[in-house]
């Protein structure tokens, strides 16, 4: 490490959080930093990702906006075999119609709501082009590190971190953040020690309630994902609705998001069926597997012909058990400079979009915390307390928020009197999962007032 540089920050897990972590540390150039991946090469899931004005905007910070829309238009060339094609992609700032909703479950749909977002609404990407211009914008300066699976770590004497691989090498950091996913080796690591602690200060249930935290729990939910070639689509059922209008169709423990990706080339299909009383029991199998595709037939038999038309172009549908991580008491640990970001430290069912989002955030205000000019060495654990501080009642907030949208999504409502056959009822419980939903477009992050706040004497 240059002697010009304050400390070294070792990330494990270059996803979206790992990475957007890696950038935001790089706008400080007196902290060294490493990513270290456990994959061959860095890849994403063949998916879309939809990302909110709160996400939107701090990419926007990080320098990426450009990047992310030039993206975007270089598909729509490739797309039409016309490099000289000048049509520019301009993300809209006014009030946008975001998602339709329909109830689909029956021969006939019908029309619920249209949720209109403000400051652009939701923007779509294709994952792998989400991830390049990430990779991209890294600078050299920042080393990355493949095939490195963090196993462990340990605390030096020293209060340096020492990192185990599964290759039996090893590396040592002065801060370790783990956004190494929603089976975080770093969680495990991390928790464990703390239930140690606890235990061998008397405090059994404290330990027992940690140590229950490591593994993810199964929410009771499958996902099937894939992504739609629009010209298929578009011959398949001229003019579908998806085309050009993110729609969410609604079904009894059964629900269906579709919308278009890279610029209109491919169409994501997220569908979702739901099994509550099935929560928090283990799920028999692979976390994601491709699945035969009757699976997916059988779901939405009896649907309404659009819904149908989407799943008889869904070809090789990938099936993800959806794992949520318990609340967590803290995001970092108690001793030496570990911290918790993205799915390692809060993995939420997907039904505000904003798992990625919150990784997003996560990633920045930690940047802020360890590039603040009051950071220093010395006081790294102290500092990370700032940002669980900020961080983890929001990310708590947010996933309650999430799981109960997906509840509603699926029609799961305890209230007795709710009728789903009443269009009444769904206009409003649509209208209280828009109000729990609104911060995403309504809300930016002002984390630098934040920070100083919790830093004031
Ligand atoms: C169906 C579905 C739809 C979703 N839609 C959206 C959406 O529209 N918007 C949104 O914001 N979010 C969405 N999400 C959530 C989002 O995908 C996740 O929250 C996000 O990808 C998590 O990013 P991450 O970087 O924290 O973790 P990951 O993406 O899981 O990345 C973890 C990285 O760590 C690596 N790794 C794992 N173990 C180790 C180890 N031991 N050592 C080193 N490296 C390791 C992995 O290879 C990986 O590269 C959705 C999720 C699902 C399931």
């Amino acid at each position: 490490m240059a002697e010009s540089k304050k400390f070294k920050v070792g990330i494990c897990g270059g996803g979206i959080g790992g990475l957007v972590c890696a950038l935001a540390i790089s706008q400080h150039s007196d902290i060294d930093v490493d990513i270290f991946e456990s994959a061959k090469s860095f890849t994403e899931v063949g998916a879309g990702i939809g990302l909110w004005p709160r996400s939107w905007d701090i990419l926007k910070k990080l320098g990426l906006e450009d990047a992310l829309q030039q993206a975007a238009q270089q598909q729509l060339s490739d797309l039409e075999g016309n490099s000289s094609l000048n049509r520019s992609y301009k993300i809209p700032t006014s009030s946008v119609p975001t998602f339709n909703y329909r109830k689909s479950d029956q021969a006939s749909g019908i029309d619920i709501t249209t949720i209109y977002a403000k400051s652009g609404g939701l923007l779509s990407f294709y994952r792998p082009d989400f991830q390049n211009v990430l990779l991209q914008h890294l600078p050299s300066t920042c080393n990355l590190h493949v095939s490195k699976r963090i196993r462990s770590y340990f605390i030096l004497e020293s209060g340096r971190i020492e990192l185990a691989f599964e290759d039996e090498t090893t590396a040592i950091v002065d801060v370790l953040v783990g956004a190494d996913g929603i089976k975080s080796a770093v969680r495990r690591t991390l928790l464990t020690q703390e239930a140690q602690n606890f235990r061998q200060r008397g405090s059994i249930s404290r330990a027992t309630e940690v140590q229950s935290s490591v593994d993810a729990i199964w929410s009771g939910i499958v996902a099937y994902r894939t992504v739609i070639p629009s010209d298929l689509l578009g011959k398949h059922y001229p003019n579908h609705p998806v085309l050009t209008q993110p729609t969410h169709y609604l079904g009894r423990n059964t629900h269906v998001i579709s919308y278009p990706v890279a610029q209109g080339r491919l169409v994501n299909f997220a569908a979702f069926h739901a099994r509550y009383d099935l929560d928090d029991t283990t799920f028999e199998g692979s976390w994601n597997s491709t699945v035969p595709k009757q699976e997916l037939t059988d779901l939405f038999r009896g649907w309404e012909p659009s819904v149908r038309a989407l799943v008889e172009c869904a070809s090789d549908p990938l099936k993800w058990a959806i794992h949520t991580v318990k609340p967590l008491n803290s995001y970092v640990s108690s001793t030496g400079a570990v911290a918790l970001l993205g799915d390692a430290a809060h993995g939420m069912e997907p039904f505000q979009g904003v798992g990625a989002g919150n990784g997003i955030e996560d990633a920045y205000v930690l940047a802020a915390v360890l590039g603040h000019p009051k950071t220093r060495k010395e006081n790294l654990n102290q500092m990370l307390s700032v940002y669980d501080e900020i961080r983890r009642p929001f990310a708590t907030d947010i996933a309650y928020r999430s799981r109960e949208a997906g509840k509603a999504f699926a029609l799961h409502i305890e209230n007795q009197e709710f009728d789903a056959s009443k269009l009444q009822d769904l206009q409003q419980l649509m209208e209280t999962v828009r109000e729990r939903w609104e911060y995403c477009w309504n809300t930016t992050l002002n984390i630098d007032i934040d920070i100083d706040l919790k830093l004031a004497p």
